[in-house]
Formats: structure tokens, C-alpha cells, sequence
């Protein structure tokens, strides 16, 4: 169950922390590391600072972009130190866990985290369903990212062990159906699109707002491949294009 967990580092600028990020998913039993776009990577410093968990380094995938690292999953949670302007849905780490693990098991999930001095930025958490914060001091909230690494695996490693029932048959069944984050994302396109061509928004360059708070409505509705299709008939039905 917590191998359906990936953890994604975005531009890490230190290697030093993503040894040490290897060496806290390895004591939660975590095994799925992602990279978008590390500095240095690999790198001596990292092996070191994972001291023992350099298989995990070894299976790491890295990828040009964060849109890639999570093209295949079903929820995604950015993680933040700050409380941003515009509210993402938020979870602290103990929450996420049982809903992933124990209330939504069996998605393919992935976790974000931002670059060392400046986080990620909103067009980032644009992709994410969910903003994931540690409770911390409120003068003094942003933990290094591999402490950060610790405390979410931590409780989801608490999680997967609490959890009394073993996951039903029908949930196994049912986890292809639902919408991948590339479907989501075509999904979204199409939305923004139809939306142009009927004049809902006038100019592309202002309708960010609009297509955010769509994101949010929909990313709560958690979509399977069905509504998707569905969604998309419509689309195309108001763009013109007749039922065929
Ligand atoms: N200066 C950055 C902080 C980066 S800390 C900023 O203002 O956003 C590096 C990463 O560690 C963050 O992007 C986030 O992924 C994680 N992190 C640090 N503190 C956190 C907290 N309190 N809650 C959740 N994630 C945190």
C-alpha cells in the first residue's frame, strides 16, 4: 500500500537532502522516490546522507517536469510551509494519511515537495488536489525538507499499521476507473477551450482565476474515467459538434 505512494523532490538544490529524504522514507517502509529537475543528481554527497537507503536512490525516477513525475496518479497533495492567498483545500499530514490510506486506499498517490528557498510556486500547486501543511510555529514554520519528508511518512507509516481491515476486493477492482491525472488534465484543456469558444471567458490570458476555482470544484469531485467521457461529451456537444 505504501509502495502507491510517491514522493516527488521539485528542483532540490541540495543533494545532501535527498539522501537524507531517502533515509526517511526508508525508515517508514516508503520505497517510491521521484525527481523533477534535481541540481545535482546523482551525487556522492546524497549516497552518503542516505546511509543505507541508497537503494531507494538507486530506483529513484527523475523527470523534466512535475506534470510527468504524476501523470499516472490519482490524488496529488503539494506540500507548504506557508499558508498561501488562495486557499487550496488543506490536510494536515495526519489527515491526508487516513484518507489515503485508509478511507481512499488503492489510488496511486503522490506527495510534492518544493525547492529549498522558495517552495512551490501556486502553478505548481495548480496540479495538486490537495495542500498538505505541518502544523508548526506560526513565526517560525519551514522545516528542512527531509524533516518534512519525515513527518508525513511517519503518519503514514502510523496509518497503514492502524489500519484493522484489509482492503475490500471491490476497492482493488475499482481503482483503474478512476481518472488518471494526464485525463484530467486533457479534461481541463478541453474545459478551458469550450469555455473560449462559447465566450464564458473573453481573453486567455485573464481566465486563470476561473480555471482555478474549476480545478478545485472538479479535483473535489474525484472523476472516473466514465464522468470524464461524459464531461467531455457535453464539451464537445456545446462547442457545436453534434452527437455522432
Ligand atoms: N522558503 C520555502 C520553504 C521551503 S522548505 C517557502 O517559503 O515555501 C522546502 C520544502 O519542505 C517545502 O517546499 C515543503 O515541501 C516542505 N516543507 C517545509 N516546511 C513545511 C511545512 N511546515 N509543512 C509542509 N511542508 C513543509
Amino acid at each position: 500500500m505504501l509502495s502507491q505512494i510517491k514522493i516527488v523532490l521539485v528542483e532540490t538544490s541540495h543533494p545532501g537532502n535527498i539522501g537524507a529524504v531517502a533515509r526517511a522514507m526508508k525508515t517508514m517502509s516508503m520505497t517510491s522516490l521521484c525527481l523533477v529537475n534535481p541540481k545535482h543528481f546523482p551525487s556522492a554527497e546524497a549516497t552518503s546522507r542516505a546511509a543505507g537507503s541508497d537503494d531507494i536512490l538507486s530506483k529513484a525516477k527523475i523527470y523534466d517536469t512535475l506534470s510527468d513525475a504524476i501523470a499516472d496518479c490519482h490524488v496529488v497533495f503539494g506540500t507548504s510551509a506557508r499558508i498561501r492567498t488562495i486557499s487550496w483545500p488543506e490536510l494536515t499530514p495526519r489527515a491526508c494519511a487516513e484518507k489515503v490510506i485508509i478511507n481512499e486506499p488503492g489510488k496511486t498517490t503522490a506527495i510534492v515537495f518544493g525547492r529549498e528557498n522558495s517552495g512551490l510556486s501556486n502553478e505548481e500547486l495548480d496540479l495538486c488536489h490537495y495542500l498538505l501543511r505541518i502544523p508548526c510555529n506560526s513565526q517560525y514554520s519551514s522545516l528542512n525538507i527531509a524533516a518534512a519528508v519525515q513527518v508525513i511518512c511517519y503518519e503514514l507509516n502510523m496509518a497503514s499499521q492502524q489500519l484493522i481491515n484489509p482492503v475490500s476486493a471491490a476497492t482493488e477492482q475499482n481503482q483503474d476507473s478512476w481518472a488518471s491525472k494526464d485525463q484530467m488534465e486533457q479534461f481541463y484543456q478541453h474545459l478551458h477551450q469550450t469555455l473560449l469558444d462559447i465566450g464564458f471567458i473573453l481573453h486567455p490570458d485573464k481566465s486563470a482565476t476561473i480555471m482555478r476555482r474549476l480545478r478545485r470544484v472538479f479535483n473535489r469531485a474525484q472523476l472516473d474515467n466514465k464522468e470524464v467521457d461524459m464531461l467531455r461529451g457535453i464539451l464537445r456537444m456545446s462547442q457545436g459538434n453534434k452527437r455522432n
